[in-house]
């Protein structure tokens, strides 16, 4: 059977996809929190743009 794997988002590293992992498709909690920090920096840029434009 072909074993499925993926890449870290973060750090490259082999993550196989399967039930035991956990962060897939990250390698581990630490990249995975890392990710969603970022994504949470962006998108919090876009509601703080939207209100200035409603108070102009
Ligand atoms: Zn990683």
């Amino acid at each position: 059977m072909k074993q499925a794997v993926v890449n870290c988002p973060q750090c490259d590293e082999i993550v196989e996809w399967n039930k035991t992992s956990r962060f897939r498709p990250f390698c581990s909690e630490r990249c995975k929190l890392q990710d969603l920090g970022q994504w949470a920096t962006e998108s919090y840029r876009i509601p703080d743009k939207e209100q200035k434009i409603k108070e102009e």
